[in-house]
């Protein structure tokens, strides 16, 4: 994917896959009614991504999964759905930040949330405006080579706001803990969560099963899946 097809759109518009109301899943914040903005794009090519229409146009017709939305019209979407938290997801929401941006700017009674993979650092205008930054980076498991799923001067940057929850997706316990522990040696990472990758309920309750003692052990917290335990979005 080259750079002209992943640059946003600045602070007029969004590239939108789409937006709903429902609850927080996953992470810090589980559980809390929320209305969620999934932003088109993404930097990076996760082998067991669970939303490949938001990049992948080998599979996706690009123009039938996404369109362009003015920030005004979603702004006031939100204020519609009468929620006191918007998650920004994705896709990577990080390759839109002017419009994120100039969204959070127009809902300031609104907690702001922005799921992220941690390749990109927060720009001057959005680090103030978001109340939680849930970032997630990417392990070998993605199959993504290292040097280009962590990149430490976003880590630091994101680390930095003091506002950051770190969370991993867990493929197998016994490779991806000890690979975490070293992400967060690395580069200091704070409040993390591990949580078991899967897409049925089944799946994921095995999969905390087996996350839970080691998790527990190592100082973690551990992280549900809670759309699809309930066959939500
Ligand atoms: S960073 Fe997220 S959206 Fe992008 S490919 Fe990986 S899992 Fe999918």
């Amino acid at each position: 994917m080259n750079a002209e097809v992943l640059r946003g759109l600045g602070a007029e518009a969004l590239i939108l896959a789409e937006k709903f109301v429902s609850f927080q899943g996953e992470g810090p914040w589980a559980g809390q009614r929320c209305a969620f903005i999934r932003c088109s794009l993404c930097n990076l090519k996760c082998g067991w991504c669970d939303t490949p229409e938001t990049w992948d146009w080998n599979r996706f017709t690009r123009a039938e999964v996404s369109e362009k939305v003015a920030v005004s019209e979603l702004a006031a979407w939100v204020r519609e759905c009468e929620v006191d938290m918007v998650v920004f997801t994705g896709g990577e929401p990080m390759l839109q930040q002017e419009a994120l941006a100039a969204i959070a700017r127009a809902l300031p009674e609104v907690r702001v949330q922005v799921e992220t993979n941690g390749t990109r650092s927060p720009i001057p205008e959005l680090e103030p405006v978001v109340d939680l930054f849930v970032v997630s980076p990417k392990l070998a498991n993605s199959g993504m080579g290292y040097a280009t799923r962590i990149k430490p001067k976003a880590l630091e940057a994101l680390t930095g706001t003091g506002r950051a929850a770190f969370k991993f997706v867990v493929t197998d316990p016994r490779r991806d803990l000890d690979e975490i522990a070293q992400l967060v040696d690395d580069y200091k990472l704070e409040s993390i969560w591990v949580m078991p990758e899967g897409t049925t309920a089944g799946a994921v309750l095995e999969g905390m099963a087996a996350l839970a003692g080691p998790a527990t052990e190592r100082g973690w917290n551990i992280s549900s899946r809670l759309h699809i335990l309930t066959g939500s979005r």
